[in-house]
């Protein structure tokens, strides 16, 4: 029988996500609070399904709404470090994201007792330096890349990039990399943003979303005997009643097509065990 991961990841950003884009008033802010009554709901719905999932949580949402998070760990979901304030590594320096790494660690070392395995960038755009401060700072694996959908792969370091010149490739690293992708995303899809940067128009239609998200699966099912898919959710914008509805429909089609749920910690274990060498995903 095959063996179909599916890792389902909620990156709970509440109020950080606003700030970090200097959005302070109080709608804005109010958006991000609706991730304290979303969460409740996710879950209670993971719980009734007995579900283990991963959540990234930021720092200043673990500091600023201690029960929400609480409650998140009291279930027994792993929890990976997504920065301290939000911000995006690439735009910090290497100081700046090592002071987000490390911070971000205190916050999930204070919740949970112990440091986290994973992290995952806010806004997914790691640094040239991310790769070797993650390995410094004891991380096992990375959830922040895109070069697979269904198979994990070895972190590469220290590629030479230039427009006129090929690529030259760096060598593959002990971090694990656990690709994501922003079309299984609910964020894009669904929250409506008016920002500096412009207008995220959002507001899809969930039925129509979900059937993208189960045919994800589905390809895998068809065209691989092993694998690992990855869905990342916000709180605060899956748990919205109708999407909520998706999220259970989805949760059910996908157990009766054979997935099996598993956090990315457990993932990123049956990964190592079914490919010691790691796949690489540096040309040949
Ligand atoms: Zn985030």
């Amino acid at each position: 029988m095959a063996d179909l991961f599916v890792c389902l990841t909620f990156d709970h950003d509440n109020t950080s996500s606003a700030i970090s884009r200097n959005m302070l008033t109080p709608t804005a802010l109010s958006r991000g609070d609706f991730g304290i009554a979303a969460a409740a709901r996710i879950l209670a719905l993971l719980k009734a399904e007995r579900i283990p999932t991963t959540w990234f949580i930021p720092g200043h949402t673990i500091d600023s709404y201690p029960g929400c998070v609480a409650a998140v760990h009291a279930d027994g979901h792993e929890i990976g470090n997504h920065g301290w304030t939000h911000r995006v590594p690439s735009t910090l320096g290497p100081e700046g994201e090592e002071q987000e790494l490390v911070r971000g660690n205190e916050s999930i070392t204070r919740l949970t007792g112990k440091p986290p395995k994973g992290y995952r960038s806010p806004a997914w755009d790691l640094s040239p330096h991310c790769i070797e401060l993650l390995l410094k700072h004891g991380f096992v694996y990375d959830s922040s890349m895109m070069g697979h959908d269904y198979l994990p792969y070895q972190a590469r370091n220290g590629d030479t990039v230039s427009l006129l010149e090929p690529m030259q490739f760096g060598p593959d690293t002990p971090l694990v990399e656990m690709p994501i992708s922003w079309s299984l995303d609910d964020f894009p899809h669904f929250e409506y943003m008016r920002s500096d940067a412009g207008i995220l128009p959002g507001n899809m239609n969930a039925r129509l979303v979900i059937e993208n998200f189960i045919n994800e699966f589905r390809y895998m099912k068809k065209h691989y005997d092993w694998g690992i898919l990855t869905y990342t959710f916000h709180p605060h914008v899956i748990g919205r009643g109708h999407r909520m509805f998706m999220l259970e429909h989805m949760i059910a089609t996908l157990r009766a097509e054979g997935a099996q749920f598993v956090t990315m910690e457990t993932a990123v274990a049956e990964y190592q065990r079914k490919h010691p060498a790691g796949l690489s995903l540096r040309p040949r």
